[in-house]
């Protein structure tokens, strides 16, 4: 299956493709966690990255678009990916079907997490994300079993640095001008399925999975 994650930053999209990927055996690939180890390696490409994600804003996509085709060529993603933050302008939306187009292949679904503006800032103010393997965690609404420490690899957790409440902002009014617009974008191409994201994170799950177990090939 070749799923894209949709929804405002907050919306748990990370949290719902860590048990999508082990559900139904497809790589997870967040292009988020892909800048944030190239931030923790001091990478060219993550010197760059980090001087727009700290203010919030998009890296730009030339950037963008050449990490996913490098990362979808890879022969793991041969029978199926997952896309957690990736497209986030219609401009990578259009690089991704060309690409798929390339391959001969083409997209399954375009899942939307649906969550509304003021659920978002305690979310993200809360996160605690473990920069080894990119699980994501929450001081209240989903703490890892030893505080500070996460769960699938023992490494310590942080609070990442664009999570704070002014770049929250930003990225929220970021969302809404430049990646929204791929939500018409998919359900003109009748791709686009959507669940309630205010629902606990076992339940997103469930609505998530019959949706994926309905379409499955
Ligand atoms: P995204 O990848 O969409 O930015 P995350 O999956 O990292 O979002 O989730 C953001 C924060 O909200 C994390 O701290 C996570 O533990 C928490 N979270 C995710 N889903 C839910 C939910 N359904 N209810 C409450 N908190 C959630
Ligand atoms: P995420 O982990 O998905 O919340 O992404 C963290 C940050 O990385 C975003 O706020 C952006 O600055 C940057 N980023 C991640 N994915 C993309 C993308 N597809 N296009 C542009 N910037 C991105």
């Amino acid at each position: 299956m070749r799923i894209i994650l949709l929804g405002p930053p907050g919306a748990g999209k990370g949290t719902q493709a860590k048990s999508i990927s082990n559900k139904f055996f497809i790589p997870h690939i967040s292009t988020g966690d892909i800048f944030r180890k190239n931030i923790t390696e001091k990478t060219p490409l993550g010197i760059e990255a980090k001087k727009h994600i700290d203010k919030g804003h998009l890296v730009p996509d030339k950037l963008t678009i050449d990490i996913i085709k490098d990362r979808l060529n890879n022969e793991d993603c041969k029978n199926g990916f997952l896309l957690d933050g990736y497209p986030r302008t219609v401009n990578q939306g259009e690089a991704l079907k060309t690409l798929l187009d390339e391959q001969g292949s083409s997209l399954d679904i375009a899942l939307l997490i649906k969550v509304p503006r003021e659920f978002i800032l305690s979310r993200m103010t809360g996160r605690r994300v473990c920069l080894t393997c990119g699980a994501s965690y929450h001081v209240t609404f989903n703490p890892p079993k030893a505080a500070g420490k996460c769960n699938v690899c023992g490494c310590d957790l942080v609070q990442r640095a664009d999570d704070t409440e002014d770049t929250v902002n930003e990225r929220i009014d970021i969302y809404e001008a430049q990646t929204q617009p791929l939500i018409k974008y998919y359900d003109d191409k009748n791709l686009l399925s959507a669940v309630d994201g205010t629902q606990a994170i076992d339940s997103v799950f469930e609505s998530i999975y019959s949706i994926l177990e309905s379409i499955k090939k």
